[in-house]
């Protein structure tokens, strides 16, 4: 059997290390918070290229606080309008909800699935405050492109960057360091994974810091005095010591991912089967490699029999969700597609030559 993702064997490499940090935060007395935490946080702003990094439980999390401070900033009121790819995991949409923001749909470009820069100046109204940017399965948008006109009607530009951990623009600029805020989740998938729930926000804007480390802790400047109506969102300080061991290795293990999809892209040559479009080396750092193709569930199926894992990111488009019926009437044509045609295959950095090899045969015999 070739599992999709062998958490793990990617977890294992460090165990040693686990342990030893284990034992030392057990001894330590410091269970919320606290340098471990702070330590952390460092390492991953130096890592991103920014001022600020916040820990936070969560990626959901850390959206909902980037709107939510901006709002105790005053720079966005209940009922703004927020642009979003409208092919999006469902955590990008629901973070703007949460937060009292209304989303509105974006149709992506289909060869890359990230938000079209064309698509943004017919989506903005007079209500449009905000852009939340998806560097989508670990490609990174067309920030420059966003960012200029997002300047020219003075939106702010916010990165989901969930998968993207360690992408980086041709610029040597990083995701988390490419819009005004960024949002990072430590959910073990991901390309930086914790061994349970955890996230960051990023940012270069001290001010919005500031609000950001009283949000995630009831909203407090000294234990026990309030300024903001807070939440209880703080990454967890066993996360943050595994996440500082594992943050050394992140470019090693995005390097194997692109091994693997050049080795995808150099291999597999079936004509039903769409490879991903990637250009610049570094910017897509493959938290998932998908293709499309017609006939999927066939497809699926066919690998399936061959004990090859395969997932669907995402099988229902956000907007046909029934937990947002509201949003059910949207026609979103390119979207619908998408949904109805990926497939993503294994990729890791943990996975054996031997499977990959094994993959490329099954697919090019399909
Ligand atoms: C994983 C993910 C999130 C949410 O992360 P959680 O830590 O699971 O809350 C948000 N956006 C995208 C694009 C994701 O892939």
């Amino acid at each position: 059997m070739i599992k999709f993702l062998d958490i793990k064997s990617i977890n294992a490499r460090f165990e040693s290390d686990f342990k030893i940090e284990f034992d030392r935060f057990l001894n330590s007395g410091q269970y919320i918070l606290g340098d471990t935490v702070a330590d952390f946080e460092n390492c991953f702003a130096q890592y991103c290229g920014v001022k600020y990094s916040i820990g936070v439980g969560n990626g959901l999390d850390a959206l909902i606080l980037i709107f939510k401070a901006y709002q105790e900033l005053g720079r966005l009121n209940p009922g703004d309008e927020v642009l979003v790819p409208a092919n999006t995991f469902i955590a990008s949409i629901f973070a703007i909800i949460h937060a009292d923001l209304v989303p509105v749909f974006v149709e992506p470009n289909p060869e890359t699935f990230n938000i079209d820069p064309n698509e943004i100046e017919a989506a903005i109204t007079w209500k449009t405050k905000a852009v939340l940017v998806v560097h989508l399965y670990g490609q990174l948008a067309d920030m420059a492109a966003i960012n200029a006109k997002a300047k020219t009607q003075n939106l702010l530009v916010i990165e989901d960057a969930a998968q993207a951990h360690g992408a980086v623009n041709a610029n040597g600029l990083k995701a988390g360091d490419l819009g005004d805020a960024a949002g990072f989740s430590f959910y073990p998938g991901k390309n930086l994974g914790a061994l349970g729930d955890g996230g960051a926000i990023t940012t270069n804007d001290a001010e919005l810091a500031k609000v950001l480390y009283q949000l995630r802790n009831y909203g407090t400047t000294s234990k026990y005095v309030n300024e903001h109506l807070g939440y209880n969102s703080r990454l967890d300080v066993i996360q943050a010591m595994f996440l500082k061991i594992k943050l050394k290795s992140l470019d090693a293990d995005n390097a194997k991912r692109l091994a693997v999809a050049m080795y995808y892209e150099k291999h597999i040559n079936n004509p039903k089967i769409k490879l991903p479009m990637f250009n610049e080396k570094g910017s897509h750092v493959f938290h998932q490699y998908v293709v499309t193709i017609e006939n999927r569930d066939g497809f699926k199926s066919y690998l399936d029999h061959h004990d090859v894992e395969t997932l669907i990111h995402y099988p229902i488009a956000p907007h046909q969700q029934k937990a947002l019926d509201s949003y059910n009437f949207l026609s979103l044509p390119i979207t619908e597609t998408i949904h109805n045609s990926v497939i993503s295959l294994p990729i890791s950095p943990v996975l054996p030559q031997q499977h990959i090899e094994t993959i490329v045969e099954l697919i090019n015999a399909y």
